[in-house]
């Protein structure tokens, strides 16, 4: 029974950027929802690079945009790489080109501490109820259906709290997502495994390039630098599985040992001290990452974030996939508590939504590391998957982010629909032509799914910014539902 316990609309799981930023759509519709977090905030992770979408789009859903801009983090106009065939670095903006590029085709790289914290504050200012040291034990079912959570406050005593919805947001440690039942697949393609570490005073790039991620393949897989201040770096190696001894033993001597193998990453960090002291100061392991779950809800339960899915650190999408799925998840949530929508609907929904998000990411991710040519190398040569033409493929990265970036004004909303629609014209038709050209084509370019989903990220930002002024949505699947004009529900398709 219910007796004694205290009772909730939702109770959400975990307080990283998934979690937070579903209890801040829920509460912003009046629901009751409680939010809670094992850790104090802040707290480390890692996941620095962000894309637009979420930046401009969810973010800007939850009210937590212009607070993120305030905090001053690293401006990220795109990513550079070296990267397959081509031994010069190339670079990609979030512009479809330059005539479109604003202020909203940009991102950040942040401290994930400090990043996670302006959300979760942003929860509790929207209404969430945020208990931190609340660590949650197990989920309580009653008839096939998930009704409540077990947690352990900080002085270890336990509580029961009942909720219509319960979410797990809780990441890719905990295990509160197996209530869900079906299994975690994990990757062989992405069978890797990381180990980063911060640095101190290590080179930039030139303006106007300074703030982007850069990617660097080498032998042994490839490395991430993130300037996240002007004098602080966030670096991480990703190698093959099978190559673990490269990383066994003192983590310091093999990190060294794998910069020393790559000529760009030493020269720049050749002035550079590693960070020993506070967040930044061990160097960190993570393997086995990437995986989805094979259901992402069951009544009572759902998944989002880490916990239902994650590909691979290389295009920044982990946090990205996070706070969409929230915002998914959200509609649902919120249609089924205003008794618009019935569950089973709903959810499928969100599910489906979701998992193609996934897809698309994991597909063109594996398409990006087949980019790599070198045919000798051991942590490549086992990635290569097809032949493909890699110039398309870089054009296609300018794309990936770019149907978002038209430049609105927001107190023009008119004529910004408008440039919205347009830019998505023009993304849209250079897929197609893409898709046209013939065989030699990556076969990404071949699915009108993909060009779907990418719209569907400039979609949320559009909704975010334009409201009603986007006019009404189209359902993504036959037969499926649209997103309300305000972007927090799921409504049945107008007739006609
Ligand atoms: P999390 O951020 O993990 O938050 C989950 C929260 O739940 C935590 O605060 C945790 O303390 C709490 N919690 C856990 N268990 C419980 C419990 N039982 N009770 C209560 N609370 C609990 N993503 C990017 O976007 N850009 C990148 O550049 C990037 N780089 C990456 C590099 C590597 C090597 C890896 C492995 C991942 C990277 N990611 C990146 C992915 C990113 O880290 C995650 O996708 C993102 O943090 C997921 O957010 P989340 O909200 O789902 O989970």
């Amino acid at each position: 029974g219910t007796e004694g316990h205290e009772e909730f609309d939702v109770v959400v799981v975990g307080g990283g950027p998934g979690g937070s930023t579903l209890g801040t759509l829920v509460a912003m519709q009046g629901h009751d929802v409680l939010l809670l977090e094992k850790e104090t905030f802040p707290r480390y992770q890692i996941g620095e690079s962000l894309l637009p979408s979420t930046i401009h789009g969810v973010c800007r859903m939850t009210g937590a945009t212009d607070k993120i801009i305030d905090a001053g983090f690293m401006l990220k106009h795109g990513g550079t790489f070296r990267w397959g065939a081509n031994p010069e670095p190339w670079t990609f903006s979030f512009s479809v080109s330059p005539r479109t590029a604003g202020p909203t085709s940009t991102a950040f790289q942040v401290e994930r501490s400090k990043f996670d914290k302006i959300l979760l504050d942003n929860a509790a200012e929207k209404g969430v109820q945020v208990r931190q040291q609340a660590s949650v034990q197990n989920v309580v079912e009653e008839d096939g259906r998930v009704v409540g959570v077990v947690y352990t406050d900080a002085s270890g005593e336990r509580h029961e709290v009942r909720a219509k919805w319960v979410v797990d947001a809780s990441g890719n440690r905990s295990g509160i997502h197996k209530a869900v039942g079906g299994k975690r697949e994990y990757s062989d393609f992405f069978r890797s495994l990381a180990l980063f570490g911060y640095f101190e005073n290590g080179k930039r790039m030139a303006e106007p390039t300074s703030g982007n991620i850069l990617c660097v393949a080498f032998d042994s897989g490839w490395f991430w630098y993130i300037p996240l201040s002007d004098t602080l770096t966030s670096v991480g190696v990703v190698v093959r599985h099978d190559m673990a001894e490269k990383i066994q033993g003192d983590p310091e001597k093999a990190l060294n040992s794998l910069i020393a193998e790559c000529p760009m990453i030493k020269d720049f960090l050749s002035d550079a001290t590693r960070v020993t002291t506070g967040q930044y100061g061990e160097i960190r392991v993570r393997k086995d990452y990437s995986y989805r779950q094979t259901k992402f809800w069951k009544p009572g339960l759902v998944l989002v974030g880490d916990a239902a899915c994650f590909v691979d650190p290389v295009f920044s999408s982990g946090v990205h996939l996070a706070t969409y799925g929230a915002l998914l998840a959200a509609r649902s949530i919120n249609s089924v508590l205003a008794g618009t929508v019935d569950q089973e609907k709903a959810f499928e929904e969100f599910e489906a939504r979701y998992v193609r998000e996934y897809s698309v990411f994991y597909e063109f991710l594996m398409s990006f590391y087949d980019m790599h040519v070198d045919e000798d190398s051991y942590f490549w040569s086992a990635k290569k998957v097809t032949q493909n033409q890699y110039g398309e493929l870089e054009s296609f990265v300018d794309l990936v982010a770019g149907v978002s970036s038209a430049e609105f004004g927001l107190n023009d909303a008119e004529s910004a629909a408008l440039r919205f629609k347009k830019a998505s014209a023009e993304f849209a038709g250079a897929v197609d032509a893409m898709a046209a050209e013939g065989d030699s084509m990556v076969p990404l370019f071949k699915s009108s799914v993909v060009r779907q989903a990418m719209q569907e990220s400039g979609q949320v930002q559009g909704r975010a910014l334009l409201g009603a002024d986007l006019g009404p949505d189209t359902p993504m699947f036959p037969g499926g539902l649209v997103t309300s004009d305000d972007g927090m529900l799921w409504q049945a398709p107008a007739q006609g």
